[in-house]
């Protein structure tokens, strides 16, 4: 656990208590504090009484009149669409609104760092899609490299759950547009941006709304170095702002596709090979083709973002693409969970929109589709352009029938439940083709999650392999 700093003997509040506000809750004691709690779930209240910690009803008036500052999670909406009432009280009463990623990075650094020969760092990844991805492959590269390092943020564990930093420890942060957009204090030595697609519209009242909360990230402090997709106009003005010229190589630019070619930090990947360009030369070149656990132009674009991040602490081009070839990939992401006869069985559950699903059908030649369940706003007319590589479809859940009418193009069949699918498509698959389960859709009509979902494809796959 990480200590909060800041606030010994003050009165925090913290509201919402989930897994964020109760390991916010207990960093803040640790801390001195006197964490002071909230949630509109009497059930969520009950289990934090059971555990010790001190509630406050903070919808009653005057309930903020000793509190040093609020601390919120990230499902709770501050703006929009529109404001929770707790929070739009602490504004009323000039209350410093935080959320736990404030507090982390207030509180990451202590006295005891006076000592250590190399200061801990922290690298910060945002972005629309692949920050999960891009996040664990930069862990995954520190600790095949022996470099001591942990993971948190929006990908499990929260930040001020982690172990205080060692001497030369690397902490890894996955964070999302709702954490970036709160967080009072954001100074990690690296931050990386991914891309930018449209996504959580409504908490951000637009993309405008959502670009800036992500950009955020590089404007709190800025960051010493910053590792950019320049693939979209927002990470291209992103890269120019931070610039001081042509040459700058605090920017590392990276794209999953174009050449770059100006005299700066260059990484991109062309035809399957990455390169890395500094001062207009290339200084390292990697075969992506042969890298199983990061198939397709959108994992190269993650690759891409990883090796710089790395390269930024000093790690050679060698020893990451050797990390590169021993990444077992994410659960439920571009994940390769069996092979049989030249078959490959992929497991993409969480390919929930149309969007991460179309990536993933162009990641593979030649693809016995899994797909349906419950779909999105806006149907799916924008993976018909990108269903050139599907040989048949197996649609699963409740409108399988309406989903494979929309298909349009494709010999799609209804299969409804995971198991007949999963079962067809492994009867049907010849040697060189990918049985990829990725729905473009939610998973609720059938499943708790996309986790449970992807967990019944692989126990679906292991039957059908027998
Ligand atoms: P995030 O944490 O940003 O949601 P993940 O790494 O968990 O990203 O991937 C989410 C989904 O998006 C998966 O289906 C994955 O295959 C797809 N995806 C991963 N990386 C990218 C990328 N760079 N661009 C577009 N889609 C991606």
């Amino acid at each position: 656990m990480i200590p909060v700093q800041g606030y010994a003997g003050q009165t925090v509040a913290v509201l919402g208590l989930g897994r964020t506000g109760r390991a916010t809750a207990a960093a803040l004691e640790e801390g001195g504090a006197i964490a002071v709690v909230w949630d509109d779930s009497a059930v969520a209240r009950d289990a934090a009484e059971d555990d010790g910690l001190l509630l406050r009803d903070l919808t009653k008036a005057g309930a903020f009149e000793d509190v040093a500052c609020l601390i919120v999670s990230p499902g709770i909406p501050h703006l929009y669409p529109a404001p929770n009432p707790i929070i739009a009280a602490a504004w009323d009463a000039d209350v410093p609104v935080d959320n736990d990623i404030g507090l982390f990075f207030q509180s990451f650094a202590t006295s005891e760092w006076e000592g250590f020969d190399t200061s801990p760092r922290v690298i910060a990844v945002t972005g629309s899609n692949g920050k999960s991805t891009t996040a664990a492959l930069i862990h995954h590269i520190l600790v095949e490299n022996g470099r001591p390092a942990q993971l948190a943020g929006n990908i499990g564990r929260g930040v001020l759950d982690i172990e205080p930093a060692h001497d030369g420890e690397v902490v890894v942060l996955e964070l999302s547009s709702y954490q970036t957009d709160l967080a009072r204090s954001m100074t990690p030595d690296v931050a990386v941006f991914t891309n930018l697609t449209p996504d959580h519209l409504d908490r951000h009242a637009g993309l405008g709304g959502y670009f800036a909360a992500k950009r955020r990230l590089f404007a709190e402090g800025g960051p010493d170095r910053a590792v950019i997709g320049v693939d979209e106009p927002e990470g291209r003005y992103i890269a120019n702002q931070l610039i001081e010229g042509p040459a700058d190589d605090r920017v590392i630019r990276v794209s999953s596709g174009q050449k770059l070619t100006g005299q700066g930090w260059n990484v991109f990947v062309r035809k399957g090979f990455l390169a890395e360009h500094r001062k207009g030369r290339q200084v390292a070149s990697i075969d992506l083709r042969s890298v199983t656990g990061l198939p397709g132009a959108h994992n190269h674009q993650n690759a891409c973002a990883a090796y710089a991040a790395c390269r930024t602490l000093g790690l050679g081009p060698k020893g990451i693409e050797l990390a590169f070839k021993s990444y077992p990939g994410l659960p439920h992401r571009s994940q390769v969970i069996a092979e049989k006869g030249g078959v490959t069985f992929v497991n993409d559950s969480k390919a929930t929109n149309v969007d991460s699903a179309a990536k993933a059908l162009q990641a593979f030649p030649k693809i016995r589709w899994i797909c349906g369940g419950l779909q999105k706003e806006g149907g799916l007319e924008g993976l018909l352009p990108h269903l050139d590589h599907v040989v048949k479809a197996y649609v699963i859940g409740r409108e399988a029938a309406d989903f494979a009418r929309q298909l349009v193009g494709v010999d799609a069949e209804v299969c409804m439940s995971m198991g007949t699918a999963v079962a067809k498509a492994t009867a049907d698959a010849v040697s060189g083709e990918v049985v990829l389960l990725a729905p473009a859709a939610a998973s609720f009509d059938q499943y708790d999650s996309f986790e449970k979902r992807g967990d019944d494809f692989i126990a679906c796959v292991k039957d059908a392999l027998g």
